[in-house]
């Protein structure tokens, strides 16, 4: 199904997070018959005291889970355990320990909340601007790649899901300054910028937007990563020629993967 490609997916959720849909063996099946060649798992880890599902994710289970399906599947597919950590500057220290003592095979790093507040709902909006809401939103992920603990920034541009809702379209070129600095740091600290196939069905566009990968690869970026954000082994590999194609028409001609935080350089194109 995805001929021409070597093929990842790498934010990949089953029911080690609170939201997955599947087992971790139903993504690997699926993963085994869309023609996958690898799978990254990405499973929700948090840590805000005040969000309910602070507890859901349960790490013995999980690489239990993991070593099963390595077992049953491991010579038609390569199985990456990582892991989604919902990023807040104030609870940095909290990661850090965490990642300390828990191995995995690479940790993605994504910003969902603000100072503790949704991005782009009416509270977060609240006192802001269209611009200020973008601008404080790109802050933070930039202090995510500053803290030095994740090898990928998850689904960049992540806002625009309730943003552009709540404030219209979304113009990337209204945050070249952000922009410019975030990719720069990125480049200096080798941190992936990931093309999220998710936006696509939520608004139309993937997350980060097309303009801002050409961005990216203009500045020099060359580290990348592909993810479908399935929950459900419907969406695995969803529409993952699309971002192939972003992706070659920027020149990024190589997959980031990982094994124990150990990057690896593949060919996206496969002749
Ligand atoms: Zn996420």
């Amino acid at each position: 199904m995805i001929e021409g490609y070597y093929a990842i997916d790498y934010q990949v959720h089953s029911f080690r997070s609170h939201d997955g849909l599947a087992t971790i063996e139903a993504q690997c099946q699926r993963a085994i018959e869309i023609g996958l060649d690898e799978i990254g798992f990405t499973e929700h880890k948090d840590f805000d005291p005040a969000d309910p599902v602070v507890d859901y994710f349960d790490y013995e289970q999980y690489r239990a889970e993991i070593e099963q399906a390595r077992s049953r599947f491991g010579n038609r597919l390569k199985i990456r355990a990582g892991i989604e950590i919902d990023y807040q500057r104030w609870f940095e220290d909290k990661i850090a320990d965490y990642l300390a003592s828990h191995a995995f095979d690479f940790v993605m790093g994504s910003v969902h909340y603000v100072e503790r507040q949704m991005l782009m709902t009416p509270s977060y909006n609240a006192n802001r601007t269209q611009h200020e809401a973008y601008r404080d939103y790109f802050r933070a992920v930039q202090d995510s790649v500053e803290s030095g603990l994740f090898d990928i920034v998850g689904h960049l541009e992540y806002a625009n899901r309730r943003g552009i809702a709540a404030w219209g379209a979304y113009n990337a070129h209204d945050y070249t300054e952000e922009l410019t600095a975030l990719f720069e740091t990125m480049i200096q600290r080798e941190v992936v910028l990931e093309i999220n196939t998710a936006g696509l069905h939520q608004v139309g566009q993937t997350y980060p937007s097309p303009e801002t990968v050409a961005l990216y690869s203009a500045q020099g970026g060359k580290l990348l990563s592909i993810g479908s954000d399935g929950h459900h082994p419907d969406k695995l590999g969803h529409r993952y020629t699309v971002a192939a194609d972003y992706s070659k028409a920027n020149n990024l001609a190589f997959l980031t993967t990982w094994q124990n935080r150990e990057r690896c350089q593949v060919p996206l194109r496969v002749v």
